[in-house]
């Protein structure tokens, strides 16, 4: 038995089981997470009884070896080119390979649906899910569904990833024995999913880059002290999305504990929050996050990560100069 999280999973298996399914899926979900969900929605579809029962087609997925499983974009790459549908087209009209009963393709979208070439992979597709192949299943993995063409979206099924409260999943963690500080950070991380918890958790690198986001927001306070900052911020290549969605967190954190006390959450951390409350005013945490969030777009879009971290760093020591209280 392959566990799987219980609203996307559980969905697909009723949906092949009351023999209902749709040949084109998009799942919605946390960015890091949509692998793993993609995976799930895989092993539900080429499992013979598509129930992920562990069964032979089942581990084959889980351990990337299906031959009739096809991800794209190709070559490791984070943003969709036409050529990668071109491809899903071709590969389409293709019998399944690996002994199995269909073919199933993940698009991992979830860099993919704003900026230059957005649209071009998006019609592109809407054909083949206009006219599905017998047999091939398509799944769509997004952040937001409203990012893509509604064109697309009226065509697909949507599924999301179910989403607890935090409160909840840090409670859940303590029971199985995590610190306090532990649990309230993976939780209010996560975005919902318990199963996103315990993989921050395991991974030291995000911790790695969480640490790294409190102590730039606590004792990063001038242009002097800047450069070792954006350094250690751009050397954890892979978590430097989790550094940025940590301070925009943080900040956050540091506005409810000001303005809405009932949302603070992260009362394990309350030292940090009164550093980040004294050196970022009401003012400068807003304009902060709106920073933050933009440096996460220009890094999807592709865009240089040292010049969008070094503009990203300068940017928030002028606001923390400019909005003083
Ligand atoms: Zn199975």
């Amino acid at each position: 038995m392959i566990t799987l999280d219980n609203n996307v999973g559980g969905y697909l298996v009723r949906a092949f089981a009351e023999g209902h399914a749709v040949h084109a899926y998009i799942v919605e979900g946390d960015k890091a997470y949509i692998p793993s969900l993609l995976k799930q929605c895989a092993v539900v579809a080429l499992c013979p009884s598509h129930t992920a029962c562990g069964c032979d087609a089942c581990q084959k997925v889980y351990d990337d070896v299906h031959q009739d499983v096809i991800c794209i974009p190709r070559e490791n790459r984070a943003r969709l080119k036409v050529e990668d549908i071109a491809y899903l087209v071709e590969e389409s009209s293709m019998r399944p390979v690996d002994n199995s009963i269909a073919r199933v393709f993940l698009i991992d979208a979830t860099s993919s649906t704003s900026g230059i070439g957005s649209d071009l992979w998006q019609n592109k597709l809407l054909k083949t899910i206009e006219e599905p192949t017998e047999d091939t299943y398509i799944f769509i993995g997004v952040t937001d569904a409203d990012g893509l063409l509604a064109t697309i979206r009226s065509r697909c099924q949507t599924l999301k990833q179910t989403r607890l409260n935090s409160k909840v999943i840090a409670n859940e963690l303590k029971r199985r024995g995590y610190d306090q500080k532990t649990s309230q950070i993976a939780s209010v991380m996560a975005n919902g999913s318990l199963q996103m918890a315990e993989k921050i958790i395991a991974d030291n690198s995000i911790f790695e880059a969480y640490n790294t986001a409190i102590d730039t927001l606590e004792n990063m306070l001038s242009t002097k002290v800047a450069l070792p900052y954006v350094s250690r911020i751009t050397n954890n290549t892979a978590n430097v999305a989790h550094c940025l969605a940590f301070m925009t967190v943080l900040l956050g954190q540091s506005l409810h504990y000001r303005i809405a006390p009932e949302l603070f959450e992260l009362t394990a951390l309350k030292a940090t929050i009164d550093k980040i409350c004294a050196n970022y005013s009401i003012q400068a945490s807003r304009v902060c996050i709106e920073k933050i969030n933009s440096a996460k777009k220009s890094l999807d879009d592709g865009c240089n990560l040292n010049v969008v971290v070094d503009n990203l760093i300068s940017g928030m020591l002028e606001v923390r100069y400019k909005c003083r209280l």
